[in-house]
């Protein structure tokens, strides 16, 4: 991370809200095309708005709040103690563990 690093990921927040002149902009794509860390952050922040943006929709309709729900998968684990006896009478013990899936 360099210096102008840290004034490209400044710069991140303010376009994305739309704040930049066109010319920054370009300057802040350009260092993003050369730069994957920064590449990434922004990335993440773009997804991270558009979700929020999703989300706080005044108007957001009930079928597409099931959808967002509906695309969040639930990974649910289950563990089961089986003991069983074995031949000589002691207890074996066993856990089984059991991922799976939920769609939500
Ligand atoms: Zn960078």
């Amino acid at each position: 991370m360099s210096a102008e690093c840290d004034g490209v990921l400044e710069r991140i927040y303010s376009a994305l809200d739309g704040e930049v002149s066109a010319e920054e902009l370009a300057d802040i794509h350009q260092h993003l095309e050369a730069c994957p860390p920064c590449l990434e952050e922004y990335e993440v922040e773009a997804a991270l708005k558009a979700l929020v943006r999703r989300c706080c929709a005044e108007q957001a309709p009930a079928a597409l709040r099931a959808k967002i729900v509906a695309s969040i998968t639930r990974v649910q684990t289950v563990q089961t103690t089986v003991t069983a006896h074995a031949a000589d009478g002691s207890a074996v013990v066993t856990r089984v563990t059991r991922t799976t899936t939920v769609e939500g």
